[in-house]
């Protein structure tokens, strides 16, 4: 998608990855090597003047040897290494006054005992690295919990987190450039199963302009924070009419994927628009969207194209349990004209229309 965005502006892009059957590898050329593979790492950057990521497992080494052979590295390696471990992440989002749940670092089975004392119960036992789509997580009920928490997940450093009551979960897809410039997506509805984001909807019903601009601002302090350039994604539960940042990811994210066809400008050319220093593009949306998740397995083509006014993508990766192997839009002035629409497609995908939406 990123590729798609970046061949009209005249942008002609190369990609790194670990696996040869990559997406990015089906539309544009690819180097396939590990992340530590230097004499890879150095053939890839040969003429490059800008690199950036769009996974937030790349190893910081990586991206630190990368920074030092192209001209711009963007976003800055720093926030790769803060997204990159959840603990760090919570310090930084309390360093710069963004709020977030109760928090402790967890290392051993003692201090998963007295972290509850802080956090309370229900809590969340998650692993600082390498967790995404709801991986290495634990949720706590009870204290009797504990031994069953600590035997799956107590080999990883590990964070404990008070477990939010949400209303609901919300996104904020921002883009700074290198320029200062920054613009900022209307918030965005995401509904989870498993831990892996099923629907999108923007802009997120009811969402008023407070909770828009708390958003925008906790943005802002990031940007700042990290001298940030390209897209930036916050994720956050709204509780009480108030926003707690659950995570940030330093990349384009799937929650922005509707952006595609749903807003001026999509989040893949902000990005690229961002990190080349080209002028960004209007955040404004185009009426209301929404983006369904294929996951596991996809769909007949020909059901989903007899929806009206789909827009469909196809990654091109091979089917595997729990993974994004597609996705689709939809996009109309109003709610109400996507809503029998909608609700074929989350058949198709094998999703219930959740029920607390305005739809
Ligand atoms: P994460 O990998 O942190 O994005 O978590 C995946 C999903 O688990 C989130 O989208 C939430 O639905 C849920 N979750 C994560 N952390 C918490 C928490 N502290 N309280 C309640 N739900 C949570």
């Amino acid at each position: 998608m990123m590729a798609l965005a970046g061949y009209p502006l005249g942008l002609r892009l190369r990609f790194f990855d670990r696996n040869p059957n990559t997406p990015a590898g089906q539309v544009a050329d690819c180097v396939t090597a590990a992340f530590d593979d230097l004499a890879a790492l150095e053939r890839f950057s040969a003429g490059l003047d800008i690199v950036t990521y769009e996974f937030e497992n790349v190893p910081v080494t990586a991206a630190q040897y990368l920074a030092g052979r192209v001209r711009h590295f963007f976003p800055p390696p720093r926030a790769l290494e803060i997204a990159q471990d959840r603990y760090v992440q919570k310090r930084f989002f309390e360093e710069i006054g963004v709020p977030t749940s109760v928090f402790r670092p967890v290392n051993t089975r003692a201090e998963l005992a007295s972290a509850i004392e802080a956090t309370g119960l229900p809590a969340v036992l998650k692993t600082r690295h390498w967790g995404y789509d709801g991986k290495g997580q634990f949720v706590l009920r009870e204290s009797s919990d504990l031994d069953r928490a600590w035997e799956t997940l107590g080999e990883s450093p590990l964070i404990l987190e008070s477990f939010v009551r949400f209303r609901r979960e919300l996104s904020l897809i921002a883009a700074r450039s290198v320029t200062g410039d920054a613009v900022f997506y209307p918030l965005t509805e995401n509904h989870h199963r498993e831990g892996i984001l099923r629907l999108s909807l923007a802009p997120a019903s009811d969402a008023s302009a407070t909770l828009q601009e708390r958003a925008r601002a906790f943005a802002e302090k990031i940007f700042g924070a990290l001298d940030y350039a390209g897209v930036l994604t916050l994720e956050m539960f709204e509780a009480d009419g108030h926003l707690l940042a659950n995570e940030m990811a330093t990349r384009v994210h799937n929650s922005g994927h509707w952006t595609i066809e749903g807003a001026e400008t999509s989040q893949f050319e902000n990005h690229l628009r961002a990190i080349a220093g080209l002028p960004l593009g209007s955040a404004e949306t185009r009426g209301c969207a929404a983006m369904v998740n294929f996951i596991g397995s996809l769909p007949e083509a020909t059901e989903v194209l007899a929806i009206p006014g789909v827009h469909l993508h196809v990654y091109g990766k091979q089917p595997n349990h729990r993974r994004k192997l597609g996705h689709a839009t939809l996009c109309a002035a109003k709610w109400q004209t996507l809503e029998a629409s909608l609700n074929r497609l989350l058949c198709l995908a094998g999703i219930s229309a959740p029920q607390h939406t305005s739809l």
